[in-house]
This record gives C-alpha cells, structure tokens and sequence, in this order.
C-alpha cells in the first residue's frame, strides 16, 4: 500500500516505511529485505535552502543532495559540505535523493541487503558481517553491528556542527546517531518522527575545506574511509577545526582528539601529520579491518593537506 502525504499531521496514525526520494528504500524492496507499505513525504514541501538574517543556512530535508552540492552559498561557506555532496554516488542518484535520506539511509552491509544471509539489523539473533566477511568492517569496534554508518553528507555536517529539525524535536547531528550503542538502528529517530530540515550554523569567512574518499573504484561506490575538513588559520595558526569521518565506526565520527591536535598550533606539514596520526587513538579494529586503520590516517592527512592548500 503507498500513501502519499500531502499534509504533515497526516503522518500521525499511518503505518509504513517513509520514503522520499526513494533510491536506498527501492533497492531494499527490490532485494526482498524490505517489504510492506510506504508512505511517500516527496510532495511536502519543508522549504527549500533559507538564507537566515543572522548568516546562518536552513535546508529543507526534501532538498536533492544535487542541489546541496551546487547551491551557491553552500559552495562558498561551507565547502566540505558541497564537496562531499558532489562527490557521492552517481549524478543520477544525486539528482533524485534527498538530503533527509542521505542522513538516514540504512546500511550497505551486504549481510543486510542479502535477503538470505542473518544480521540482527532485520531482527535475526546472528550478526553474520562479524562472524564472516568484513574486510570494510568498523575500525572503532564497540561490539554488535561490525559494518560503517554509510552517510557520506553526515561527516561533513558534524565537521560544521549542524543540527536537525524532526515533526518532534530539535537536535545537534551528533544526537541523530548517538553513541552507537545502539546496534540495531542506523539513526535514532522514531517511528513516523519526519526529518524536516537541517540547519547549518553562519559560515566562517576565509575557512579552508576539503572532502576526500579513499576508493576502490571511481564512483557508484561507498568510500573505504571519507574525510571532511574544515580549517580556520588566522596568522599561520589554525585557530578552528572541523573533521569528520566516515567507513570507520557504526556511526559517523566526529574526531574530536583531531581537531584539539590541530587548533592553535602552526599550520605545517608535521602539525597535520602529528594530527592525523592521533587518529588511531582508541582504534579497535575487526581481525579483517585492521587494514583500513592506514587508509583512514592517510586519508585523513590527505584531505588536511587539501584543505590547507586550499
Ligand atoms: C551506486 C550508489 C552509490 C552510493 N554512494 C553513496 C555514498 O558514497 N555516500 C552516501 O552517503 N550515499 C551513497 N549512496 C546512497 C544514497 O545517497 C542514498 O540512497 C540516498 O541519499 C537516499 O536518499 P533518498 O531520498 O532516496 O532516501 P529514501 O530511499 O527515500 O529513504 C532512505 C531511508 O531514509 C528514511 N527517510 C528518508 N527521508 C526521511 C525523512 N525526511 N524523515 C524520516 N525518514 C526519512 C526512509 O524511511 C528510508 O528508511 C549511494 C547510492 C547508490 C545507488
Ligand atoms: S555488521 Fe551490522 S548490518 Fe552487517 S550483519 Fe552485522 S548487524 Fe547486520
């Protein structure tokens, strides 16, 4: 059965899976992982990119991630934000999904999306990604799920400190996710709690950014690790820093150790490289993802580079 919302408060008492621009929620029907009714939110209209008198930004959930990545102002103050969107997927996929599904798509672990295979994210008592194949497995292990949260937009609004608006609440990106505790979900919202808008905080003049995936092909992939920067240097020195990363935990990480490496000292080669070494702090790998620790470190130092050449 499909409903289509036309009013919001119309949300309340339906039953089914939110869809909106539909690119991951069909390839789960299609697959046979996913089934029963939709309830389509593509016609409500949350606005589109608001310019806020006080510099800051309001987008509207229903926003295709192309119209992210191209609008202008979100080139101009917030570059890993626009980079990052114009670096995922496919233009075709850009052009269809929205913002809101980008954050909260599920996971692309292929236990998960094989409809024969067990994994306790469809409510099996087995996770099969850790007792068998997962070389891109998480290298933040906390037990439970063992694949990475698969948001490529959701790294870079950490690294802005973005917030959310739901039908229910107002929050930081960070509460979004949680501390990944919670093995079952790839997002803490609740049943028929509708994301409607993202808020980027006022953009920092002069700020220097950088998005960076390592990959295993060139695109109509999900990265290995991906990296979002953003750096303020006044006078040589970083005096701000925003760094978010993604393929490495069960959710999107904001590398908080990072980026205390990084503020106020020299902005330098070795400060970088000092920074993306700290990284590794609290890693615990998978036995098949102790690989991507590297990957991550130098994916990390790459995008800083980036970001400081500018
Ligand atoms: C080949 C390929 C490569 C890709 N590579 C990447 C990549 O590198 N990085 C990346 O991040 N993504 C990647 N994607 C995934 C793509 O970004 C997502 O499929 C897309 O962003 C989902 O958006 P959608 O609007 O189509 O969501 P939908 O398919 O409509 O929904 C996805 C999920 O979000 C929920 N949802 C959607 N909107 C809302 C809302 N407003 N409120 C509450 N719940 C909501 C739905 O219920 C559903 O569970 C790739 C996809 C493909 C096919
Ligand atoms: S790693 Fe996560 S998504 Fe994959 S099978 Fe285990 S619980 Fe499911």
């Amino acid at each position: 059965m499909l409903k289509i919302l036309t009013n919001i408060e119309d949300i309340q008492g339906a039953k089914g899976e939110i869809r909106a621009g539909g690119t991951d929620l069909h390839d789960r029907y299609r697959m046979g992982v996913s089934s029963g009714a939709i309830i389509d939110i593509h016609k409500l209209d949350f606005g589109g990119i608001v310019e806020n008198a006080d510099g800051s930004l309001t987008i509207g959930a229903n926003v295709t991630i192309d119209n992210v990545g191209q609008y202008p102002k979100i080139q101009s103050g917030y570059g890993a934000l626009s980079k990052a969107a114009n670096g995922l997927a496919t233009p075709q996929i850009r052009w269809a999904a929205s913002f809101g599904g980008s954050l909260l798509q599920k996971t692309r672990c292929s236990y998960f999306r094989h409809p024969d295979l067990t994994c306790t994210k469809k409510g099996d008592s087995e996770c099969g990604g850790r007792t068998g194949q997962h070389p891109n497995g998480v290298v933040f292990d906390k037990g439970g799920c063992a694949h990475s949260h698969s948001s490529t937009l959701a790294t870079a609004l950490l690294a802005y400190n973005a917030t959310v608006r739901t039908t229910e609440r107002e929050m930081p990106i960070v509460d979004l996710y949680g501390d990944g505790s919670a093995h079952d979900r790839d997002h803490l919202l609740n049943e028929n709690e509708i994301l409607t808008h993202i808020v980027l905080p006022p953009a920092i003049a002069g700020e220097k950014t950088a998005y960076f995936r390592s990959i295993s092909r060139f695109e109509a992939e999900w990265p290995i690790v991906e990296c979002s920067v953003r750096l303020v240097v006044t006078d040589g020195v970083i005096t701000d820093a925003g760094v978010g990363v993604g393929g490495v935990s069960q959710i999107p990480l904001r590398l908080k150790n990072v980026e205390a490496a990084l503020i106020g000292q020299a902005a330098t080669q070795s400060t970088l490289a000092k920074a993306a070494r700290i990284s590794t702090e609290n890693t615990k790998p998978l036995p098949q993802s102790a690989w991507k620790v590297e990957i991550m470190v130098n994916t990390l130092l790459h995008t800083l580079e980036m970001a400081l050449k500018g």
